[in-house]
């Protein structure tokens, strides 16, 4: 099997609430998606999508994922789409980094893999653990007792993670609002909810400390990526009582496997575009394994496409670890595919079927920007 065609599409996907608020007065209200199509010589067809969270969340953003697949896409032509560590490695002898680029077109190939096989991408991945995977929602910054009512809708859903934005300069309100924001959504907790507050490497070690001395005592929650910097999170962690998840500052194998050595984190965001694909993020998901970290498998953004790849990799992880799956479809309006998951009994279940199990809406894309191949 070789891989004869890639087409690569660029659809704008609305954030379903609003205006999201993120530390360090960043705002967003649509997500620029990247999302590829490639076709088999025998005309099996896989899809992926790359979305990051704008320009500001990480060292990624939208023109540089679609210039890096236009980089790397005519060295694929040709390739097995099976041998996906080989693909990686053809991806990175075409381009040095980028990984939000080459997610895109890793998973792609995982999807043409699953259905050349018959069988769902999380069994290609070592196997789904047939539980419902519970789902976390994001609860974006802004006034405390705004950010408890929107818990509660979260909870409605049927939500039982829920992950408290907070990051306030002083001038906002500076650590005594991050700690009333963190009591407030903390405050109808119910059995079985479990809570992650996300700075999103808004603190520094200074303010990280005065806001946990602002806490309640015995509130249940875990930091996540508190600090924008390894240096500022390893001074924090000697001095923190609560359980480190890293997000932002995990994104390379060697990321991973310097958190693990230096005993920096109890758990990581394993988002999909940030490691570069599903083939990173399965080493990902067993170096933590064999770590003993918790996972969030998640995705900086993203529709249908990129959920089903989520919680594929998501079903394979042992549930004591799997701290959640990020629905990233519900996050946006925009529909472009139907992915047909099982929900219910407080989380997803992937679909049975081959590949990632979706059906792609090509009106919703439009016409490609670009076609490599026949
Ligand atoms: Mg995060």
């Amino acid at each position: 099997m070789k891989i004869a065609r890639i087409e690569l599409y660029k659809i704008d996907l609305p954030y379903d609430g609003g205006v999201y608020l993120l530390s360090g007065g960043r705002e967003y209200t649509s997500f620029d998606a990247s999302i590829v199509r490639m076709v088999a010589d025998d005309g099996t067809e896989g899809w992926g999508e790359s979305t990051p969270w704008g320009s500001t969340y990480i060292a990624s953003h939208a023109l540089g994922t679609r210039a890096g697949i236009t980089e790397i896409a005519p060295a694929l032509l040709g390739r097995d789409p099976r041998q996906v560590e080989r693909i990686n490695d053809t991806m990175d002898f075409a381009l040095v980094g980028h990984n939000h680029a080459k997610s895109a077109l890793d998973v792609a190939c995982w999807d043409i893999f699953g259905k050349s096989v018959g069988l769902p991408v999380a069994e290609l991945l070592g196997g789904g653990s047939g539980k419902p995977l519970p789902m976390i929602s994001s609860i974006y910054a802004g006034d405390p007792e705004e950010m408890r009512r929107r818990t509660a809708d979260h909870r409605a859903k049927g939500y039982l993670g829920h992950s408290v934005k907070i990051g306030a300069f002083d001038s906002e309100g500076g650590p005594a609002l991050d700690a009333e924001r963190i009591a407030a959504c903390l405050a109808d907790r119910k059995p079985g909810e479990f809570f992650i507050v996300d700075a999103n490497g808004g603190l520094v070690p200074e303010t990280a400390l005065r806001m946990l001395r602002l806490l309640p005592q015995g509130l249940d929650f875990v930091l996540e990526a508190p600090c924008a910097t390894i240096r500022e999170t390893m001074s924090l962690r000697k001095r923190c009582a609560y359980p480190i998840v890293i997000d932002e500052l995990a994104q390379l194998d060697e990321d991973i496997a310097f958190i693990v050595a230096n005993d920096l984190a109890d758990g990581i965001g394993l988002k999909i575009a940030k490691s570069g694909g599903l083939t990173h993020g399965r080493r990902h998901r067993d170096v933590c394994r064999a770590a003993g970290l918790t996972m969030s498998v998640q995705d900086t953004a993203g529709s249908a496409i990129a959920f089903a790849a989520i919680v594929h990799l998501g079903a394979t992880v042992p549930t004591r670890l799997l701290r959640c799956v990020a629905n990233t479809d519900d996050m946006v309006t925009l529909k472009t595919a139907t992915f047909n998951a099982r929900f219910g009994e407080g989380g997803v279940i992937p679909p049975d079927l081959p590949g990632l199990g979706i059906e792609v809406d090509r009106a919703a894309l439009g016409e490609p920007l670009t076609i490599w191949g026949d």
